[in-house]
């Protein structure tokens, strides 16, 4: 043991239990600090990821990914977003990447029927603002609302449900399309898809990269669910040739996965269209 270790081990569990707290209190202040900051001192960037039609293996739409670059270390999505939706960040930075992402697509060297999807978190959603945003984002980059789907989370069907049932309906209103992300990892029933019309259901990668017989029976069940509602499905997640093929005779509509690219700057996504198109 280090002098250190015998310090924390007389002052006991309590106290060194405390002391990690209250450091990771601090460092997450930090954190958030930083992220206060991050749209001003330009920190943020969009990565975009190629989602793929199944049976005829072509670009059918494209999602932009967020990246922070924090003092030039790379943060994860998966531990700052949370911790903009604490902070009551979470609006501005998401309009951030919407209207960012949608001024790329005007860009683009696709053809015109490549859809943009951006991901869309609680707290932006039911924000005051958000539909105001969008109209603004529509009105000022000319995209054509059926080219732009917004993605939001399962668990976002557990709480809330006429706030953002009629979220829903006023983003449709525009003609803008609706996906669930991460589809079958929440808690929400099955019964909110009924009052959530939704145009898309995304197949989280847990499925996808589990090999067992449980997994590709709620991948079918999803198939069926979301034909049943009209909605087409994307599959997240694929890395390997097997899992494509496998998905496949599942029935999914959409693939997205590393097998075909990695989420990457809009200037190797061009490089990337030119190679594969
Ligand atoms: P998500 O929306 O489910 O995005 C898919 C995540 O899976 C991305 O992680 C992507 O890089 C990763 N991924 C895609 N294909 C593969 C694969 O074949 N293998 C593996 N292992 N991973 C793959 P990323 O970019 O780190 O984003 C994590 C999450 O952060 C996103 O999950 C989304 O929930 C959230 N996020 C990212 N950008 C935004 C944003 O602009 N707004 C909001 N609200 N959330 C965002
Ligand atoms: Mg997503
Ligand atoms: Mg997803
Ligand atoms: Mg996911």
């Amino acid at each position: 043991l280090t002098m250190y270790d015998q310090k924390r081990k007389q002052r006991g569990t309590i106290g060194v239990f405390s002391e990690d707290l209250h450091e990771k209190i601090k460092s997450e202040q930090r954190l958030c600090e930083q992220l206060r900051h991050a749209i001003d001192k330009n920190a943020f960037s969009v990565h975009y990821q190629p989602i793929i039609c199944a049976d005829t293996q072509k670009l059918t739409s494209v999602e932009a990914l967020l990246r922070w670059n924090c003092d030039g270390k790379v943060i994860s999505p998966a531990r700052f977003i949370p911790l903009a939706e604490r902070t009551g960040l979470m609006p501005e930075i998401g309009a951030w990447v919407l209207n960012h992402a949608c001024i790329d697509a005007t860009e683009w060297p696709f053809k015109d029927d490549i859809a943009l999807s951006v991901n869309v978190s609680i707290s932006q959603l039911l924000d005051e603002t958000f539909i105001n945003t969008l109209d603004k984002v529509l009105a000022s980059t000319n995209i054509a609302p059926s080219r732009l789907y917004l993605e939001i989370t399962e668990s976002v069907f557990a709480n809330n449900v006429n706030a953002v049932a009629s979220q829903i309906h006023n983003v449709k209103a525009r003609g803008v399309k609706i996906s669930i992300d991460d589809f079958g990892t929440g808690y929400s029933s099955l019964s909110r898809l009924q009052s959530m019309p939704c145009d898309f259901i995304k197949i989280d990668r847990s499925f996808v990269q589990n090999t067992n017989e449980g997994s590709d029976t709620i991948m079918r069940a999803t198939m069926l669910i979301a034909n049943e509602f009209g909605c087409k499905t994307i599959a997240e997640g694929i890395e390997t040739l097997d899992q494509m093929n496998h998905i496949k005779t599942l029935g999914v509509d959409y693939i997205q996965g590393f097998l075909y690219a990695k989420p990457m700057p809009l200037s190797d996504l061009k490089t990337w269209y030119n190679e594969n198109k």
